[in-house]
């Protein structure tokens, strides 16, 4: 599998019990990353799609203070 194919799959998602609720990823990304409303959590609410917001969403990985941000694939 080349590396373009591994980034076109990659899919992301919050472990909300490492989570600190610090508003870094929704505010960096809100198009992929919320908050929940009610528990203090952030989640994904929509996949990153294109290579731009993969790579956005894996700088936010590799930023948040909790390490809380994981990949599923
Ligand atoms: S950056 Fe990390 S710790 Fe901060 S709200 Fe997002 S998932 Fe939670």
């Amino acid at each position: 599998m080349t590396q373009a194919m591994q980034k076109i799959q990659d899919q992301f998602e919050v472990q909300k019990e490492r989570c600190l609720s610090c508003a870094y990823c929704w505010k960096e990304l809100p198009k992929v990353f919320k908050s929940h409303p009610v528990h203090t959590y952030a989640y994904v609410h929509n996949q990153p799609k294109t290579d731009l917001e993969k790579n956005l969403c894996q700088k936010v990985l590799e930023t948040c203070p909790a390490q809380a941000i994981v990949k599923i694939t």
